[in-house]
Order: structure tokens, then sequence, then C-alpha cells
């Protein structure tokens, strides 16, 4: 599972200059979940991760590979009882799942089984006093912050553990890096390229799943293949495969 290496690895380069703070995934450390979705009102709020138009970006990417080798939580920039104003956001997740080859070829079946799993966590986790409002088209994920939340010490290690426990519901996730970016510094602008990229990629697999036509020269999607490398084997592989019943 090779398709977003590339991606993972440019993501150190992008959280700007300040150092993290890290913290080791603790199940019993993580944020009260309130179980869907919840209104926090305006007067209720204490700022917003990414208001007032500032950045806010979302993304995770997949690897068999060892990039992310244990669960932890990167914090570069404020955590959240030291933040009192709009400040920019990003929320990025390195997910390693275990090998999903078939038969000594990658599957698009399984792998694409898995991008929807770990996009599934994203949608369900709710830590209380924390309103996430996710923008698939933009790539936002603006998050609205309680007063009640901060006065009793929300901190992103305690909501990076609720994603993190969400994700090791699912056996085939080895391990998980949940980062979180407050600073100023960090490149959120190539960080909102490399999540349309992602989606695009899943966008492709998604089609290559559908059984689409086989004609590069005609495809819509030539572009992205292209240009990520794995996309096609992975297309003409399928269809081998299918050939061969
Ligand atoms: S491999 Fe060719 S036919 Fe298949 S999705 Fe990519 S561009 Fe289209």
């Amino acid at each position: 599972m090779e398709l977003y290496n590339p991606i993972i690895e440019k993501v150190n380069g992008l959280l700007g200059s300040s150092t993290p703070k890290k913290y080791a995934y603790n199940p019993s450390k993580t944020w009260e979940d309130v179980g869907g979705n919840q209104l926090i009102m305006m007067k209720e709020s204490a700022y917003e991760l990414g208001g007032d138009n500032k950045p806010a970006v979302n993304y995770a990417a997949i690897s068999s590979g060892d990039y992310v080798t244990e669960d932890e939580i990167c914090v570069y920039g404020k955590d959240l009882t030291e933040i009192n104003g709009s400040v920019p956001f990003a929320r990025i997740v390195l997910v390693k799942v275990d090998s999903l080859n078939g038969e000594g070829e990658e599957d698009t079946e399984p792998l694409f089984r898995a991008i929807q799993d770990i996009d599934f966590v994203k949608y369900h986790v709710y830590p209380k006093g924390y309103m996430i409002r996710s923008s698939s088209d933009s790539f936002r994920e603006q998050v609205r912050v309680s007063k009640e939340a901060v006065k009793k010490g929300i901190s992103f290690e305690q909501v990076g553990n609720s994603y993190i426990k969400k994700y090791k519901e699912n056996p085939n996730i080895l391990a998980v890096r949940v980062i979180f970016v407050t600073t100023d510094d960090a490149d959120y602008a190539e960080m909102k390229k490399d999540a349309k990229k992602i989606r695009d990629i899943t966008k492709t697999l998604s089609k290559i799943l559908e059984g689409m036509a086989t004609d590069c020269h005609s495809c819509s999607l030539k572009e992205i293949c292209d240009e990520v490398e794995g996309l096609k084997e992975l297309h003409f592989g399928k269809e081998k495969k299918e050939f061969k019943g």
C-alpha cells in the first residue's frame, strides 16, 4: 500500500519550526464523547480552530510502510487551553495498515475498504465541547471549542486519544499518529494540496473498483494516474486478475 507514501514523506516538512509535544497513546486518557452531533452556540464558544477564515485542513494517509510504528499524538503549536482566539489549524492522521496484498499483488478491494474505514472514523468521534465542522469539498475541518471544555482542561492529547481509540477498533490498523497543528508558520496551503491529492487518489480507486474502461488515453483520471505511482499498475493488475477469473 504505497500510493500515499510520497505525501506521507512530505508531512514533517510542512509542520513549521516549533518543537512538537508528543504523547504516547493512552486509552484511559480520552476526552468524554457525546456520541453524536452537538451544537455549541457562539455565546458558549471560547474560540474556533480555523475560525475567521484561517486555514483549517484535515487529511488521513495510509501506508503499510514503517512511517508510523507506534500510536502517538503530536502537537505543533499551542494546545487547546492555551489558545484564546481563532488560530490556523490542521489535523493530519498517518495510519499504518496491515499489508493489503492478495496473492502477491496489491488488491484494490481490501485497499478501498481500509480507506473507507479510516474515513468513517473522521465522522464518528464527538468530543464534548469540541464541535467539528467538516467540508469534504474544501478539505476543511473547523472546530468550535466551548468555554466549558476549556475550563475543564480539554487537550489535544485527550482528543487525539479519542481518535486513536476509534481507529484501533479496526484490526487492520496497526499504528496511528494524530498530528495537531496550530502554529502560524506551518505550510497549510501545501497541506490542502495534499488533502486534495489524497481525495483524488481515493476517487480513482473507487472508479477502478467499479470496473471502468481501461483506455488511459481517453480516461478522465489520466492526470492523477500519471502523477501517482502505482495507480495504473493497480488498475491493470485488477483487470488481469479478473480476466484470469
Ligand atoms: S489506469 Fe488508465 S484507465 Fe485506469 S484509471 Fe488510470 S488513467 Fe484511467
